[in-house]
């Protein structure tokens, strides 16, 4: 099925303001609350959200096999278990709807009143029940600056990385969309050169810039999918904060990885953008020396050209953005992160959330966290209002945006921003 849906030229009825993240071309999924409260699945196009369950009731999906009330829902996950066909009839058919040479809804004041939304009407929500979150560790710079941190300079990377796409499994419960603001942490940490741990908020509260891929229901249990069928699985990608305590990590990781460092916040930028919709901006991901074994040899373009940026802004003041990197820099791509997941026969299903690790490039500039911006605090940023960060502190908002150009055609994700709390503080009786 060609995906007309993609083409530079296509034109939308719709206004949509220059530079926008959602052209005709990108079409992404989501869920929101409308202005009278009710929940609902949507698109967007420019500064409008589209009510796609307002459009199957007045019948503009009628030759597409969905159910009455696929988009009734309040989670994407039924309507990505119904698989990759379905959703590309759905973002081609609305892609003809908002076609500037389609007449249908562009005349019908009535059905507009009913379908289309302003941003500021609506309040995104999760797009999805996620039910498992996995996260992995597949940035080489990423991986090469921890290791020199924290172990061994001549030795960054661990003896598997080259050859496992290294990964834990996280917690689901805490992922918040955009706009939900995160409280530091409390737990414990082991002071530089005590010998006794402490307990208190953490003092090294980070973000990590990453980008996560959603998928559907992919095997059943005992059954890995190959590399070559993984992205089929794919139903797209979010902007993807994972919030992180430097030094609750570094005191509780040892041996079974991370835990309550990583589990306090997680946040995601509310539209995903289909892979479908990334398809023009595919490119080589890099050269992989040594070889990966056989079930993760992959062939053809598996990396996306996307370009991602974080702000800090701190209460009160501008943002300062202080890093610019690029998706294309991660040496495992998806494909090989889905296949080595399911290697096992581990079942994935619809709605889980499988983040990239956090995407660091190859200069300092290009860095994905602030543990290496600063290198361990020790090179402080400066922001625009003359303050200095070695992390993030209470009530700053850190802001992650990323978008695809090519052919003047630009497809971006939004972005996911949240504010950083002070720690909880237990009511007075
Ligand atoms: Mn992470």
């Amino acid at each position: 099925m060609p995906l007309k849906t993609n083409l530079p030229e296509k034109k939308t009825w719709l206004p949509v303001p220059i530079n926008s993240d959602f052209p005709i071309q990108n079409i992404p999924f989501g869920v929101f609350l409308t202005r009278d409260d009710i929940i609902t699945i949507g698109s967007r196009i420019g500064d409008y959200a589209i009510d796609l369950g307002a459009l199957h009731q007045l019948g503009y999906f009628k030759d597409i096999p969905l159910t009455d009330d696929i988009f009734l829902q309040d989670t994407l996950n039924d309507f990505i278990s119904d698989g990759k066909k379905t959703w590309r009839l759905v973002r081609n058919r609305i892609s003809e709807i908002f076609d500037i040479n389609n007449n249908d809804l562009k005349n019908n004041e009535e059905h507009k009143n009913i379908v289309l939304f302003t941003m500021d009407e609506i309040e995104m929500q999760l797009p999805v029940q996620i039910g498992d979150y996995t996260d992995f560790y597949s940035s080489k710079e990423h991986a090469t600056n921890v290791g020199k941190m924290f172990r061994d300079p001549a030795n960054a990377l661990l003896p598997n990385w080259l050859h496992i796409p290294v990964g834990y499994h996280g917690r689901s419960s805490s992922i918040v969309p955009s706009g939900t603001s995160v409280r530091r942490p409390m737990g414990q940490t082991l002071p530089a050169g005590a010998e006794q741990p402490i307990f208190g908020p953490s003092k090294l509260v980070d973000f990590e810039l990453e980008m996560a891929f959603i998928t559907t229901d992919a095997n059943v249990l005992g059954e890995p999918i190959p590399v070559e069928e993984a992205e089929n699985y794919i139903f797209g990608m979010v902007l993807f904060n994972d919030w992180s305590a430097r030094d609750i990590q570094k005191w509780e990781y040892v041996p079974l990885g991370p835990f309550l460092a990583k589990n306090f916040a997680s946040s995601i930028s509310p539209w995903i953008v289909t892979l479908d919709a990334l398809e023009p901006f595919r490119v080589a991901s890099p050269a992989q020396t040594p070889t990966p074994l056989p079930y993760l040899q992959q062939t053809g373009k598996k990396g996306f050209d996307i370009n991602l940026e974080v702000s800090i802004k701190p209460e009160g003041n501008k943002a300062t953005t202080v890093t610019r990197s690029n998706f294309k820099y991660m040496y495992w791509t998806m494909a090989q992160q889905l296949a080595h997941h399911t290697i096992n026969g581990c079942k994935v299903n619809s709605g889980d959330m499988m983040g990239s690790g956090t995407i660091s490039g190859p200069t300092p500039d290009t860095y994905g966290s602030m543990l290496e911006l600063t290198w361990r605090g020790e090179k402080p940023l400066t922001l625009e209002d003359g303050s200095t960060r070695k992390f993030i502190e209470d009530n700053d908002t850190v802001t992650i945006t990323g978008y695809c150009q090519k052919d003047n055609v630009r497809i971006g994700f939004g972005e996911v921003t949240t504010k950083l709390l002070p720690v909880f503080q237990q009511k007075k009786k």
